[in-house]
């Protein structure tokens, strides 16, 4: 019998990690799914993956709070098993401004949930999976942006710094547990028309931004899932350290 594939996602309740819970689900995944203070959306993504005949949890718990990480992982371990693949999804823009007029609590927040988060969720997994924790490996991929390469002046520069962390991290940490049974990946997504935008005080931007984007349009969730569920793949067994821009082309 195969080893059962147990998957977080956090900030699973929309978006890209709504698109990646369902996904995951097909690909045999059971799935515990993230969330802030949507459970509504969470649960609706629990039936989903129930509907897909796996196991599913949902789990409410700020990612950026330390003890909050702590129960995340615990409740995981004690519900659903060993955890085999973490997908840290869980971020925001804040509002859309130039640096010169953003408040310190928007580049706290975005520094606590877009960096500080990531870490803390691939802390708590690291200890889980390695080998040298006794674990049996697995594979984690943190979700990062084209903006990281963009910039984005004049919208949320802050916001792309945190992305260009995220890609940092990502190279540091596969290059860290490489023999450890541990795969790191990070997807730098273009633009999706999700919640994030109304979160910038911008929900007009996808429709704005699409027809200037090389590929025409706007990216769908699952064509932000497909890759991720591929980075954490056995066909995906040599890719460590890679960040994959699915942005069309942008
Ligand atoms: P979204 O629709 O705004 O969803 C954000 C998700 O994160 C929600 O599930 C939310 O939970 C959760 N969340 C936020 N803060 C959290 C916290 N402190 N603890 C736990 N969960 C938290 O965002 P999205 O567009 O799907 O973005 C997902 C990821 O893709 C982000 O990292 C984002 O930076 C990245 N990305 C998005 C785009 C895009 O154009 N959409 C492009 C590039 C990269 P609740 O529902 O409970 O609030």
């Amino acid at each position: 019998m195969t080893e059962p594939q147990i998957m977080i996602v956090t900030g699973g309740s929309r978006g890209l990690g709504a698109a990646t819970a369902r996904l995951a689900a097909e690909r045999g995944y059971d799935l515990c799914v993230n969330y802030l203070g949507n459970a509504e959306g969470a649960e609706a993504v629990v039936r989903e993956v129930e509907a897909a005949g796996r196991r599913a949890i949902a789990v409410q718990a700020d990612v950026a709070k330390e003890d909050q990480v702590e129960r995340l992982f615990e409740t995981v371990d004690r519900d659903l098993g060993t955890l085999t693949a973490l997908v840290n999804n869980a971020g925001l823009t804040g509002p859309s401004s130039r640096l010169d007029e953003v408040a310190v609590e928007t580049l706290q927040r975005a520094l606590d949930v877009n960096v500080l988060a990531v870490m803390l969720c691939a802390r708590a997994a690291v200890q889980r999976m390695s080998t040298q924790h006794g674990g049996k490996g697995g594979g984690i991929v943190n979700i990062s942006s084209v903006a990281a390469s963009l910039g984005m002046g004049g919208d949320y520069v802050w916001y792309a710094t945190t992305k260009g962390a995220i890609d940092s991290f990502t190279i540091g940490l596969a290059n860290e547990v490489a023999r450890e049974g541990i795969r790191v990946n990070a997807v730098a997504p273009g633009m999706v028309a999700t919640d994030i935008h109304i979160g910038a005080n911008d929900p007009d931007r996808p429709a704005r931004v699409g027809p200037t984007i090389p590929i025409g349009r706007c990216g769908e969730p699952e064509e932000i899932a497909e890759p991720i569920l591929w980075l954490l793949s056995e066909a995906a067994s040599y890719t460590t350290g890679a960040i994959l821009r699915v942005g069309g082309g942008r």
